[in-house]
């Protein structure tokens, strides 16, 4: 596997190269603004003190605070913690929210802690970087093992040093604790706009559109069953155990209560049985990998059979067969379009908490719905412009933002 941080600075130069972008904002792009590496020093409940590494990577903030989540787990890496920061400028500028890209993480089995030693771990990761975030100044937010409750305890950790109320230096929060509503649906409702703008340009009915979906999680699931009521056909879906798929679609509101209701897909009465290797080479209009990185790959890309493929997971596809994808005609929305309803929910909370409002779903998705829509066109005009895919076209118009507000 590639360095990922190399991957993204390949994807920067691609981009630079294609839009011909100013050598000296080229330079300071190569580099986050600012990296911080702390040691979160935690009692454990056995009475010793362990001594875990944290990171904060702030990109760049040219068009607003940085803004990132922070994931807990044993595989974090700093070049990982750089490449995520800069994909989340690209992302926050491909829909045009005033945020700029950070990320953090702490090198942690977060499932080996108990509940009180995550807290320590969070209050101390807190104190560690609490002067250089804020809510005009870097914004957190949940990622892969941390929650809602976690968001809880760093905000009041970080209110406790500052010495007043900040709510919004933190999104991602219940919605007791200052959270936005919608926020939970947010990323596939942001994927069914995507889903709905891209069906038309390709000329698709959604009646007729046959959609793979893989992973049935907060994605994934909500994304089923929301383009299901849409009426597109959804063939085959699943969760880490495998999937299951019927040519002629599933009733995903049956296969939500069996899954419910025995813990699995197995069994599920009229569908067949796939592992999650050949749900990605099954054949359908639409392809929705919607649970982890790098599952579309050199090895299986050539046996892939839909018309397009919308990232819903981050990083689905590796550099090598993304350039297959190109060759073979397939269009893929890339994740930092296609997930980006997450990080615009998440704007949209830090916005509720700077102005003390409390906004319904129906106002949060009325505001979300043409901002995908917006940005999905974006992408497909700067794609067309440069003849180009969209995930070069989604880097050159996010580039071309944040440029325009960097002086150099
Ligand atoms: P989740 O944990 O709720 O769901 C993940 C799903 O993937 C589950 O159904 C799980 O069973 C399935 N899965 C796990 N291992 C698998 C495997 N080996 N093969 C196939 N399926 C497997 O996570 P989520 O929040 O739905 O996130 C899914 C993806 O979307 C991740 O890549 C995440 O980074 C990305 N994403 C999520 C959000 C968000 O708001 N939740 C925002 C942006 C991006």
């Amino acid at each position: 596997m590639q360095n990922p941080f190399e991957n993204a600075m390949a994807q920067l130069e691609k981009a630079a190269k294609t839009m011909g972008l100013d050598k000296s904002i080229h330079e300071i792009l190569k580099q986050p603004d600012r990296v911080l590496t702390v040691s979160v020093p935690v009692r454990m409940d056995s009475g010793e003190v362990k001594v875990f590494t944290g990171y904060r990577s702030q990109f760049n903030n040219a068009l607003g605070p940085y803004k990132g989540g922070i994931r807990y787990h044993q595989n974090v890496t700093l070049d990982e913690v750089k490449a995520l920061s800069f994909w989340m400028m690209v992302k926050c500028a491909t829909v045009n929210i005033p945020m700029g890209g950070g990320k953090g993480g702490i090198i942690v089995d977060s499932k080996s802690l108990s509940e009180g030693e995550t807290e320590r771990l969070s209050r101390e990761y807190i104190r560690k970087i609490w002067r250089e975030i804020g809510s005009d100044k870097d914004v957190p937010a949940p990622d892969m093992y941390t929650t809602p409750k976690i968001m809880g305890w760093m905000r009041d950790e970080f209110e406790k040093l500052l010495g007043h109320a900040d709510p919004g230096v933190i999104t991602g929060k219940a919605i007791a604790d200052g959270g936005s509503a919608g926020r939970e649906t947010a990323t596939a409702q942001g994927g069914v706009y995507v889903v709905r703008e891209l069906a038309k340009k390709l000329n698709l009915n959604p009646k007729e559109t046959k959609v793979i979906i893989q992973g049935m999680g907060n994605v994934g699931g909500f994304m089923a069953k929301i383009l299901s009521a849409d009426g597109y056909i959804i063939v085959a879906i699943s969760d880490s155990k495998g999937g299951i798929y019927n040519e002629a679609g599933l009733d995903v509101s049956a296969v939500f209560a069996h899954k419910e209701q025995t813990g699995s897909l197995a069994n599920f009465a009229g569908a067949k049985i796939v592992t999650n290797a050949e749900l990605l080479e099954l054949p359908g209009n639409i392809l929705v990998p919607s649970a982890m990185e790098n599952q579309i790959t050199a090895e299986n890309v050539n046996n892939i059979k839909v018309q397009a493929i919308v990232e819903m997971a981050n990083g689905p596809t590796t550099p090598e067969a993304d350039e297959i994808l190109v060759q073979r005609g397939i269009v893929v929305v890339p994740d930092v379009l296609a997930n980006a309803g997450g990080v615009t929910v998440s704007c949209f909370e830090w916005e509720q908490n700077n102005k003390n409002e409390k906004w319904t779903e129906e106002q949060v998705f009325a505001k979300l719905e043409p901002m995908m829509i917006t940005a999905f066109n974006e992408v497909w005009e700067t794609k067309e412009k440069y003849s180009t895919t969209m995930r070069v076209g989604a880097f050159v118009k996010a580039i071309e933002r944040v440029a325009s507000k960097m002086k150099v």
